[in-house]
């Protein structure tokens, strides 16, 4: 490599890198995840932001998960973080994936030859393209994974 190429190099990243800190500085304050700290009384219905009024007297220290799931509702003066539907829908919908995936352990389609599980964590493309379908994977399987000698068992 050249000086300038290099020197070009050296700004590209340190540009990737300032964009990529906005970038993720920008997501934590619109997507307030779960595991975000908020602080809830000993009496009151609310959770809260730290260093609001309402926490002069106690101060619990929770997660925004915790105190929504608790019935606990955003503090109307500190307007703490809330949860953001995404990102709780993302946790929903991570779960049914990891179920779907750990189903295809007992496909009934499952033979000597054939493992969809096997076959799903294997061929990593058919992640996407198929996904985790007993039915689809074998019939991709049979249709196209054994002549092109993909692992399958
Ligand atoms: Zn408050």
């Amino acid at each position: 490599m050249n000086m300038l190429v290099k020197r070009h190099f050296a700004v590209i990243t340190a540009v990737l890198i300032v964009v990529g800190t906005f970038i993720t500085g920008d997501i934590k304050v619109i997507a307030a995840s779960g595991d975000t700290t908020v602080y809830i009384t000993k009496t009151g219905e609310k959770y809260h932001a730290d260093g609001c009024r309402s926490l002069s007297n106690s101060k619990i220290e929770t997660t925004l998960q915790s105190a929504v799931d608790k019935g606990y509702e955003a503090c109307k003066v500190c307007k703490p973080p809330k949860l953001n539907a995404a990102s709780a829908t993302t946790a929903t919908q991570t779960k049914a994936a990891t179920d779907a995936v750990e189903a295809l352990k007992t496909y009934k389609g499952n033979t000597k030859d054939f493992n969809a599980y096997t076959y799903y964590i294997n061929n990593t493309d058919l992640q996407t393209a198929v996904g985790a379908d007993g039915d689809k994977l074998l019939k991709h399987y049979n249709d196209f994974g054994k002549t092109e000698g993909r692992i399958a068992k």
